[in-house]
């Protein structure tokens, strides 16, 4: 069977007067039925752009400039908006960093999830009721017959980010986004959301793409990670491979410096230079200025993902060439 999500070779521009920035660059993946994929990475590094295109929210001056996106193995980066906006709300839900994005204020929290249901079901008022009901219970938010007719500003940030996530499973969507869900949450509250968040692959069989800068929620949340860098997947695997044996000099970097959901260091780098301009990319592999064990090759040839095991990197370092030519 098809993965709930495909993204091939995704490139993403941005045009200004000043020319065309390409945010992302050649990415591809795939989401399982039930599989939680965390994407990583440093700010810039493309981990949210791709979520967005993923759901057909890139503005103008952005676009999908090349690669397709699959959902159950049906293309949706070409779809017409309205068809978009259906598969939006109905296919993938998305649960954003702040939960306010998600809620209008004005409105009692029940009441937007009943309107949601009834949007997507067939269901009374009293039975879409029930399941809202159901929807708050399945979340962790205790007495849901009562805290259904408050309003978000009634509610804990945490509690927020859980109507969010009952939100997004209004519709039984194949597919949710999750862009740093936890990043505005105290680090108690954190750790249940995650897990939330974990139970909804196994649950419901949700495929979820996580987007966060933070390792130590991937290493918590994740059955594979993609590690992104200048809009490009520098590894990708099964989280305890990346994690216990990296293999791009970037991921070993990053997961040198893996802190844990209790721990005070949240640093995500401790690698000497930043992340690259979108306007200043270096040629050939875009970390070779940071790289230590970057080569002449690293300087002029931009090197592809290759499987390696379970992972799939890409590095020179990596790649049979290299090791023929050494
Ligand atoms: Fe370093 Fe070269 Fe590998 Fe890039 S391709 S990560 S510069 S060794
Ligand atoms: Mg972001």
């Amino acid at each position: 069977t098809a993965p709930v999500l495909s993204v091939r070779n995704l490139q993403v521009e941005f045009t200004s007067r000043r020319g065309t920035l390409r945010a992302i660059d050649g990415v591809s993946f795939d989401i399982a039925k039930g599989e939680v994929l965390g994407v990583v990475g440093e700010s810039g590094a493309g981990k949210s752009v791709t979520g967005l295109a993923v759901i057909g929210l890139i503005d103008p001056p952005g676009r999908i400039s090349g690669g397709e996106i699959l959902l159950s193995g049906l293309r949706i980066d070409n779809l017409p908006p309205e068809e978009m906006r259906q598969v939006r709300g109905k296919r993938i839900g998305m649960i954003f960093q702040d939960p306010l994005t998600s809620l209008n204020p004005l409105y009692r929290v029940g009441d937007q999830i009943i309107e949601t249901i009834k949007t997507h079901t067939n269901l009374t008022d009293q039975q879409a009721r029930k399941r809202a009901i159901d929807l708050l219970a399945e979340v962790g938010i205790s007495a849901p017959e009562k805290r259904i007719d408050g309003y978000p500003h009634e509610f804990s940030g945490g509690m927020r980010q859980r109507v969010v996530i009952a939100l997004a499973l209004c519709a039984e969507p194949e597919l949710i986004i999750a862009d740093e869900p936890t990043t505005a949450l105290d680090v108690s509250v954190q750790a249940q959301i995650i897990s939330l968040i974990k139970r909804l692959g196994r649950d419901h069989g949700t495929a979820v793409m996580l987007v966060t800068h933070d390792m130590g929620v991937i290493a918590e949340t994740c059955d594979r990670v993609a590690v992104m860098y200048a809009g490009r997947v520098a590894e990708i695997g099964p989280v305890q491979e990346v994690i216990q044996n990296p293999l791009h000099p970037y991921a070993k970097g990053l997961m040198g410096a893996i802190p844990t959901l209790a721990g005070e260091d949240k640093r995500l780098v401790q690698i000497p230079g930043s992340m690259p301009r979108l306007s200043a990319i270096p040629a050939g592999c875009s970390f070779n200025p940071r790289c230590s064990a970057a080569f002449e090759r690293c300087r002029v040839d931009r090197p592809e993902p290759l499987r390696h095991g379970t992972q799939a990197v890409a590095c020179h370092l990596y790649d049979r060439a290299t090791e023929t030519a050494a």
